[in-house]
C-alpha cells in the first residue's frame, strides 16, 4: 500500500444554486519520500486536489483517502486539523509571511503552539534556514527580502514542524523563471536529504523539464502520470529516467 492512496476522489462545489464539480474522480498513489509534480491549466482542480490531501478540505462522500494505511475520508474537521498541525506543511503562491516577523521568527512561528524546548528549536530552525541559503538574511522582514528569499522562507517554515508531507500549491506562480527553477531544485534538494514526501502544483510546462514525477490534471481528472508512482511506466521520458536513475 502506498503512502497517499487517493481512489475515486471526487469534490462539487455548490455555488449558489450550481453544483462545480472540481475533481471528477482522481486515483493517485503516492511513495513515502516521493516527489511528485502536479500540473494542470487553472481551474483544472489542483488546489481542490491538495487542500484535500492537506486535510484542509473534504472529498464527496464515496472518495477515499489514505495515508500511511489509516482512512482519512470520514474526519470531521477538528480531527482533520489536528492530523494536519501533525503531519502536513504549507507552501502557497502568495508566501504568506508575517510581516512584523524576521526571518527566524517567521520559520519558527508554527512550532511556537507545542511544548517544544525553545533552545532546540532555535537551533534546528537555524539549521533550516542555513539549508534554503537564507543564512546572510536572518534579521530580515519579509519585505527587505526578493520573492525567492520570501518563498526560501515559507519553504524553511513548511519543514520546521518537521511534517511527513509537504504541499507546495503554485509556489513558483510569482516568481521568474530562473528563480522558479532554482526553488524547484531546492524543493527537490530538501526532499532528497530529508526524506519528506512532497507534493509540488503549477501551470508552468518549463517545471516539468526538471521533475522527477509529473501527474497531470486536465478538468478534473488525471490525464497523466496516474497510478503507481514507483513504476514510472506511464511518466514522460526525463522524469522516469531520472526516477529509475535514483
Ligand atoms: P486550480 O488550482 O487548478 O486552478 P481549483 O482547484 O482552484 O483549480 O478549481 C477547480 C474548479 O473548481 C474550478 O472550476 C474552480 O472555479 C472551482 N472552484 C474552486 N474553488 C471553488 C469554490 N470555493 N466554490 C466554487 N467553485 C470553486
Ligand atoms: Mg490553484
Amino acid at each position: 500500500m502506498a503512502f497517499i492512496e487517493l481512489k475515486d476522489i471526487k469534490k462539487t462545489y455548490q455555488l449558489g444554486k450550481t453544483q462545480v464539480p472540481a475533481l471528477k474522480g482522481v486515483d493517485l498513489q503516492v511513495e513515502r519520500g516521493e516527489f511528485t509534480v502536479v500540473m494542470g491549466p487553472s481551474g483544472s482542480g489542483k488546489t481542490t486536489l491538495l487542500n484535500i490531501i492537506g486535510l484542509l478540505d473534504r472529498a464527496d462522500e464515496g472518495s477515499s483517502y489514505r495515508l500511511d494505511g489509516e482512512e482519512l475520508g470520514g474526519r470531521d474537521f477538528n480531527e482533520m486539523a489536528g492530523l494536519r498541525n501533525r503531519k502536513i506543511g504549507f507552501i502557497f503562491q502568495s508566501f504568506n509571511l508575517i510581516p512584523v516577523l524576521n526571518v527566524v521568527e517567521n520559520v519558527e512561528f508554527p512550532c511556537l503552539l507545542r511544548k517544544e524546548d525553545r533552545g532546540i528549536l532555535r537551533k534546528r530552525v537555524l539549521t533550516l534556514a542555513g539549508d534554503v541559503g537564507l543564512e546572510p538574511y536572518l534579521h530580515h522582514k519579509p519585505d527587505e527580502l526578493s520573492g525567492g528569499q520570501r518563498q526560501r522562507v515559507a519553504i524553511a517554515r513548511a519543514l520546521a514542524t518537521q511534517p511527513e508531507i509537504v504541499l507546495a500549491d503554485e509556489p513558483t506562480a510569482n516568481l521568474d523563471s530562473v528563480t522558479s527553477e532554482q526553488i524547484l531544485d531546492l524543493m527537490q534538494r530538501l526532499n532528497e536529504s530529508r526524506g519528506v514526501t512532497f507534493l509540488f502544483s503549477t501551470h508552468d510546462p518549463r517545471i516539468m523539464k526538471r521533475a522527477r514525477r509529473v501527474v497531470r490534471l486536465a478538468d478534473g481528472k488525471l490525464v497523466e502520470g496516474n497510478g503507481n508512482g514507483s513504476s514510472g511506466a506511464e511518466l514522460p521520458g526525463q522524469a522516469s529516467a531520472a526516477l529509475e536513475a535514483r
